[in-house]
């Protein structure tokens, strides 16, 4: 039995396209109007062969891959995908052993939701999918230390959400910090890290700097002094 859904209806469109590949025509047609009640837009294949040919025609967001199919099973149609492509696949198993060769065998799976599926489930499953895959390929744009939060491409701080201005080298600093938390520099790598080999001011432009940031980020326990040695940034 496949438990009847519970309500939870989508409130907002998920963007991208779920390539549903599923010979079985009533799991399929139930696979369907699932996400398509979480907001999902899917598209829907019978075939391994006819979800490769999809792929290579489609932007598709993620693969939601049945094991039991005609032609090419789940497993070498997983394996095709991931020859080509990382985009997130998720498969419907429908026994244990499969479980077994999803774990076993490193086909490339994202996930897999046992069958019977409860709704909930599976749409939990899929965002958690989407939420890693999409987190993986975005670049680290947003540093955080404590509550404050440096993003590189716009070159924005802020303390506990309240934007801090900084210069250029105090913003090019911090950044090198955070992206190291935990680690110390000596004055001189911090130099030559930040201002660059060509920089011909002492070591005290760092203490300078370092002074700045505490008295402006209002935060002095982020950036530690540390004894005869240099500086780190650190967590708490
Ligand atoms: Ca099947």
């Amino acid at each position: 039995m496949i438990p009847e859904a519970s309500a939870e209806p989508a409130r907002s469109q998920n963007d991208g396209l779920i390539l549903l590949v599923e010979d079985d025509h009533s799991i399929g047609n139930l696979l369907r109007g699932y996400l398509g009640r979480y907001g999902y837009n899917v598209h829907w294949v019978r075939s391994g062969e006819e979800a490769l040919s999809e792929l290579e025609r489609r932007t598709v967001r993620m693969v939601l891959l049945d094991i039991g199919l005609p032609g090419m099973d789940g497993f070498d149609v997983c394996r095709a995908i991931r020859a080509r492509s990382t985009i997130p696949v998720v498969m419907l198993t429908a026994r244990e052993e499969e479980v077994d060769r999803i774990a076993g065998l490193e086909i490339g799976a994202d996930d897999y939701v046992p069958k019977p599926f409860s709704p909930r489930e599976l749409a939990a499953r899929i965002k958690a999918v989407l939420r890693r895959s999409e987190q993986a390929t975005e670049p680290e744009d947003a540093l955080t230390l404590g509550d404050m939060v440096l993003r590189r491409e716009t070159r924005e701080v802020a303390v506990a959400g309240e934007p801090v201005e900084l210069t250029a080298k105090e913003f090019d600093l911090l950044a090198y910090l955070m992206e190291h938390p935990g680690i110390v520099f000596s004055r001189e790598r911090l130099l030559d890290r930040v201002w660059g080999l060509t920089y011909l001011a002492g070591t005290r432009t760092v203490d300078a700097h370092v002074a700045n940031l505490r008295r402006k980020l209002a935060r002095p326990d982020l950036i530690r002094t540390v004894h005869s040695v240099g500086y780190k940034a650190v967590r708490e």
